[in-house]
C-alpha cells in the first residue's frame, strides 16, 4: 500500500471554509504517496485514530502562531492567528511524534514544530531582524528569492549533495530560539533558520520555504517530497 499522508487543512476565515493548495497534494502524489486532507479538529479520539492510520503528516503553511504558545505577548506586527489550527496541531504533533510518524513541516509548519517543541519565533522579521534578504517575495512564488547555506553533514545536505541552494520565500516570521530537540539543516545568508530536523526521529523535517509553490518545477523540492513519502512508506509497510 502506498503511504497515506494526512494534511493539516488551510483555513479561510472570510469564507468560513477549508482550502488546500494543489502543490502540497501534487508533491505527495508525484512522490508516490496518497494525500488526504484532515478535518480541522482538536478532538482527541479523532486525532488519535488519524495518527495511527496515517503514515505521515504534512504540517502546512498558513496563519501566524499565537505567541501565547511560546509565552510571549502578541505584538501589533504579528499577523492573524487561527486558534483552531493551533489547538489541532498542538495535539496532532504530539501524537505524530509519539508514533514516530514521518512529519514534514512547511513555512508555518517549521514554526509550529519549533514552538511545539519549546522554541520561540520572531513575530515579524522586518521589525525584528536586520537583513538584506527578501524573505517575503512578490509573486510569482515559483521563482527563487534567496540562497540557503546547507549544514554540512545534516540530512538535507546529504540528500541534495549541495552546499547551497536557491529557494522561494514567503514568510514574515521565523525561528528565533531553536527548540532543544531540533537541529538546523539550512540557514539563509542572514543567519535565519530555514530548515530543521529531529535527529532522534525517523523523519521529522521542516522547511521555511515553499516546495508546494514550485509544484514540481524545482528538483530540490521534489527530492524533499520524495524523502518524506519514502520515510512514510516504511510506516505503511508496518501497518
Ligand atoms: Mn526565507
Amino acid at each position: 500500500m502506498a503511504a497515506l499522508i494526512g494534511l493539516v487543512p488551510l483555513w479561510d476565515e472570510n469564507k468560513d471554509s477549508y482550502w488546500m493548495l494543489p502543490g502540497y497534494m501534487n508533491g505527495i502524489l508525484r512522490a508516490g504517496g496518497v494525500p488526504v486532507m484532515l478535518p480541522l479538529t482538536d478532538d482527541e479520539e479523532v486525532l488519535a485514530q488519524l495518527s495511527k492510520q496515517c503514515d505521515g503528516f504534512l504540517f502546512t503553511g498558513g496563519h501566524d502562531i499565537d505567541p501565547g504558545l511560546y509565552g510571549e505577548e502578541k505584538k501589533q506586527t504579528c499577523g492573524v492567528c487561527c486558534s483552531a489550527r493551533d489547538a489541532m496541531e498542538s495535539r496532532l504533533l504530539k501524537m505524530a511524534l509519539e508514533e514516530d510518524k514521518a512529519v514534514l513541516g512547511i513555512c508555518r509548519g517549521i514554526q509550529f514544530l519549533n514552538v511545539g517543541l519549546g522554541g520561540t519565533l520572531y513575530q515579524d522579521i522586518p521589525t525584528e531582524v536586520e537583513t538584506k534578504e527578501e524573505h517575503r517575495q512578490k509573486p510569482p512564488y515559483d521563482m527563487p528569492s534567496h540562497r540557503l547555506i546547507l549544514e554540512k553533514g545534516a540530512p538535507l545536505e546529504k540528500l541534495l549533495g549541495k552546499e547551497e541552494i536557491a529557494v522561494n520565500s514567503c514568510h514574515h516570521q521565523a525561528v528565533k530560539a531553536l527548540a532543544d530537540g531540533l537541529r538546523v539543516m539550512a540557514k539563509a545568508p542572514d543567519g535565519l533558520v530555514e530548515a530543521v530536523y529531529m535527529p532522534k526521529k525517523n523523519f521529522v523535517w521542516a522547511v521555511q520555504w515553499h516546495p508546494e509553490f514550485f509544484d514540481g518545477k524545482d528538483e530540490n523540492s521534489n527530492r524533499i517530497f520524495e524523502a518524506f513519502v519514502g520515510a512514510a512508506q516504511k510506516n505503511a509497510g508496518q501497518r
